[in-house]
């Protein structure tokens, strides 16, 4: 360690992003919240990464899809994947960098999209896309923390981001207040493509924070597949349905 790192140490200790205890390294979180974290692994589904369960004695293929999947004639995307399970445990690193400025947290939290992804980066996709919010929104938070991820993500995985591209034409009511059916219909028609040359032909991995219903990357990858995108991957720090 350099005397400057040293000294950077001392002056702002790494601190685990959960309890805010002191850490030894600069590696995000103690030992203690690591381990409350439901962090999503293998065996899973190769299509919608939902873990499998009951899978003692169970032998799966190398790309296995789960039912669900299997059933699916038209696929949105080729792949997803989450870091881990939104719950109680995990909620406040979401909530933290969407909303509490603390967007220090998200080179740490990159490194877990990325590990997260490891599948969608075998594809060699060609670029990455935040979901983009409303500039009205962006004003008034100042950072869109799904940005912010593929900012660090870019760096790590060498993939350029395209931050111009999609955009989201209609400033439409958080989809937290809203119930399955609403949600769909609040974000009919929010996203669009301004530059569809840049997305013609591509590779292309969505990134957000969370997804709850799916419904917000759903309508995101119908206006990039609407732009001609060849194919379109999803990777989200978190996701509430397993
Ligand atoms: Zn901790
Ligand atoms: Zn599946």
């Amino acid at each position: 360690m350099s005397l400057l790192q040293k000294l950077f140490n001392i002056l702002l200790p790494p601190r685990c992003l959960k309890c805010g205890k002191i850490l030894s390294a600069r590696n995000g979180l103690c030992a203690e919240c690591f381990n409350k974290i439901h962090f999503i692994s293998a065996p899973m589904c190769y299509c919608c990464g939902r873990p499998f369960k009951d899978t003692v004695g169970v032998k799966f293929a190398a790309k296995q899809l789960c039912g669900k999947c299997l059933q699916k004639k038209k696929h949105l995307f080729i792949m997803q994947r989450s870091a881990f399970v939104y719950d109680d445990e995990s909620k406040d690193l979401i909530l933290d960098l969407k909303f509490r400025d603390k967007t220090a947290n998200a080179e740490t939290l990159a490194n877990m999209l990325y590990a997260a992804g490891t599948d969608i980066w075998a594809q060699k996709p060609d670029m990455l896309i935040p979901v983009p919010i409303h500039r009205l929104r962006l004003i008034k938070r100042r950072y869109n923390q799904s940005a912010e991820l593929a900012k660090y993500l870019s760096r790590k995985t060498q993939i350029p981001t395209d931050f111009d591209s999609l955009t989201r034409c209609r400033n439409t009511i958080p989809q937290v207040e809203l119930s399955g059916r609403a949600r769909r219909n609040n974000l009919k028609q929010a996203f669009t493509v301004k530059l569809p040359q840049n997305i013609k032909g591509k590779q292309v991995v969505l990134i957000d924070d969370v997804s709850t219903t799916g419904s917000t990357l759903n309508e995101c990858a119908k206006a990039l597949h609407k732009a001609g995108a060849a194919e379109i991957y999803a990777l989200t720090l978190a996701r509430t349905e397993i």
